[in-house]
Formats: C-alpha cells, structure tokens, sequence
C-alpha cells in the first residue's frame, strides 16, 4: 500500500534567499496540500492554540496570514478558533482579526457553552461536549505548535483536536479525568497520616490529599513516573500507591478517541494538518510561560493524514534530540544516556509518558496511518542549486 504523504519545508536553506526561506516553503507546502476540496463559501475552522499569558511561543502571525489567504483563494471563509480565554486575550500575542487576516471565535462560544454533545463510551466517560463552532465548520485546519506536554509527554496535531476542540467541563474534568479509571491507590490501605507522607515524598508536586474525603489526588501532568519513583520508596511497606503505566496509556488512548469525534464531523478531503516543529518548550501552550527552547529547530510538516504528520514530526524531534544545556532546572531528573532508547521527549517526562503511544491509537481508531513518505521540499540541495535573484535591500521607502 503506498504511503501517505508528509510535506516537508526545513528551517535550513540552501541559499540566503527568498526562496529558500521557510515562508516560501510554506506556500509550497500549501500547494501540495491542495485546498481545492475547500468550495466556495465552505466554513473553514483553522484550528489553533493561541497561547495564554505569556505563552506567546505559538504559531507566529507571519504563517497563520498564508495559511488564511490561501483559504480564501481556494473561496474558503476561514476562522480561527480556540478555548474562549486564548482567544479573548490573543490581541496580547498578537493575533487579531486584523493581523490574522480573520475572525476569531472561540471554540464553544462566548461562555463556553456553545456545544454539541457526542457518545464516547470510553473507560469512565459517557459523552463529551464538542465545540459548536468547530462543529458547524465544513472544512478544517489543524494548525498546531508541536511542544512537549506534561500529560502525555507531546502535543501535536491530535492533541490540538483531542483537547483544544471540546469546552472547558471537557477538557479538565472528563479527558483528564479519564485516569481515575485505573486504580492507582488504595484507601483501606492508606491511613491520612501515611496519605500525607506521600504527598510530601513527591518532588514535582503530582499528589493531592484531601483529608476530609480521605481521598488522592493524581496530577498526571507533573508526575515523572519512571525518572523519579520517589513515592514508591516512602510506600514500599504499606503498598498503597502504584505509579502505572495504564494511567498514562489511558489519557493517550482517550485523546485518539476525542480527536475521532471531532474528525468524524467533517469531510475527510477537507481536513489538513500543518505542524509547526520550531520553538520546542517543553511544557505545553497552556502553561502560559515563555519557555528554554530545548530541540534545535525543524521546520514545517504537512500531511492529509493526522497520524502520519504527527508520527513524521515525532521522528524529525527524535532525530533531533534534545539541546541538553537548554533544559530548565526545574526538570530535576532526566535521562541523558545516549544508550537509553527513549524519545527526547521521553527523557524530561519519563518513559511512562510514551509519544508514540497516541499513533497506535489512533491508528486503532482509524484516524489515519503511520507509515508515511517525507516529502521535502525546497530542499537546502535544491535550493543551493537555484540561480539567486539580486537581494533588494530595504534602503528607501520602495515598497517592493
Ligand atoms: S513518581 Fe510521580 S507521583 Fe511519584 S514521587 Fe515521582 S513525580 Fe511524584
């Protein structure tokens, strides 16, 4: 069977030209997409996350303009859509209306309330609530800033749909609360005074006790599992806590399963997805920080296919590697071995958190194929191969 697929404009040139340079690469990366399937007047969501506070480490204005034009030529009406709260302080990052090139509307309407809601039957969750601006679309771009993240150890295009498209309950409550379907403490075995040694034995802040429910919490999105362990020792002789890998995997196979919902909404020629693999954090866009830029930057990836694109940019990052210098202190235990076999990802967020796990996934569910062909274009040996146009410099007010 012939492979999908992925379009790829590296971050490196072949020449200090124009043509070599990652926007050109973008159009021809969006000419390869083809947005011919989008018809005229066709509600196109271009689906993004827009940061918050100081989280401006998103996909930068400069691209989002391309993408909305070439929407529009294709006679596509785009819009960007996000949570409520990225989108009414996004003018701090700037985007707006006026530098996108669109409006922006968030996901589930003004109060987070504008929603639809769909049958999952997965583990602990029923239904979820899909936004109902990203259900009335006819057409979609998944327009994602691949990061790492606590949760699952990397964010990319089945994340931004997985969690990015639902409302707020959703998202917090319902997808992430999906891990209290795994068993991981025992509260007959676990007396309050023990419950509190545990929350003090974590280093990363991953356990909450609330003494009067006698009742624990896990935050999956702090938890280091296998590079830190810490927990296990203070409960050795009790045996009342475990660190599993089936609470990670859950959260993994329940973004496949909200990300499903979500495609099964539009038309399958009429979706395109476009992963941004520059400025890598290592948290996620929520965490509203700027962040250490920790992978060497890639460039841009591109498929019709949401796993073979993310599959391609998590090898592009493998192949990378991480920028070892550039990892925060407050990632107190990593695993640098060159001999270990873990993702770069993997690395800072522990074995646990395993990024490939999602392709399985969602290859499971159908929502696409891993095995791709990369496809690179204006590739630096092309590029440095091309006769380079005179430089114009700006030295006057020319307008060129
Ligand atoms: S393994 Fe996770 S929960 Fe246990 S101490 Fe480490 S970070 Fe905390």
């Amino acid at each position: 069977m012939a492979k999908t697929k992925v379009y790829f404009g590296s971050i490196q040139q072949g020449r200090d030209a124009l043509f070599a340079s990652l926007g050109a690469k973008m159009d021809k990366i969006i000419e390869k997409l083809d947005f011919s399937t989008i018809e005229e007047k066709d509600k196109v969501a271009i689906k993004m996350h827009l940061g918050f506070q100081d989280g401006y480490q998103t996909v930068p204005v400069f691209f989002v303009r391309r993408v909305v034009k070439a929407v529009k030529e294709a006679g596509g009406w785009p819009f960007i859509t996000d949570n409520p709260t990225s989108v009414y302080n996004a003018a701090d990052r700037g985007y707006t209306a006026e530098t996108c090139g669109c409006p922006i509307i968030p996901v589930a309407g003004v109060k987070d309330g504008y929603t639809k809601s769909v049958k999952v039957d997965f583990a602990n969750v029923e239904d979820l609530d899909l936004g109902g601006v990203m259900h009335d679309a006819d057409a979609l771009i998944d327009l994602t800033h691949a990061k790492g993240h606590g949760a699952c150890c990397y964010g990319g295009a089945i994340k931004n749909l997985a969690l990015g498209a639902y409302s707020g309950p959703s998202r917090w409550q319902k997808i992430h609360g999906v891990i209290y379907a795994v068993p991981f403490w025992d509260a007959d075995k676990c007396t309050p005074e023990h419950a509190e040694k545990l929350v003090k034995s974590c280093p990363y802040n991953a356990l909450r006790y609330d003494k009067e429910k006698h009742k624990m919490g896990f935050v999956m999105f702090n938890c280091r599992n296998s590079l830190c362990m810490e927990c296990l020792k203070v409960d050795k002789d009790v045996g009342s806590f475990q660190v599993l890998p089936e609470t990670f995997s859950s959260f993994q196979e329940m973004m496949a399963v909200a990300t499903k919902q979500v495609l099964d909404t539009f038309d399958k020629n009429k979706c395109f997805y476009l992963n941004f693999a520059l400025q890598i954090t290592p948290h996620c866009d929520c965490m509203g920080l700027c962040q250490p830029i920790i992978v060497p930057e890639i460039g841009l990836i591109a498929s019709h296919d949401i796993v073979a694109v993310d599959m391609a940019t998590l090898d592009l990052i493998a192949q990378e590697g991480l920028i070892e210098q550039a990892i925060p202190p407050y990632f107190k235990h990593t695993n640098l071995d060159p001999k270990a076999k873990l993702h770069p990802f993997q690395r800072i967020w522990g074995e646990m958190k395993d990024p490939y796990l999602v392709i399985d996934y969602a290859e499971k569910y159908g929502l696409g194929k891993r095995d791709y062909e990369l496809v690179e274009v204006l590739s630096p040996e092309k590029t440095g191969k091309m006769k380079p146009p005179k430089h114009v410099y700006e030295q006057q007010p020319s307008f060129y």
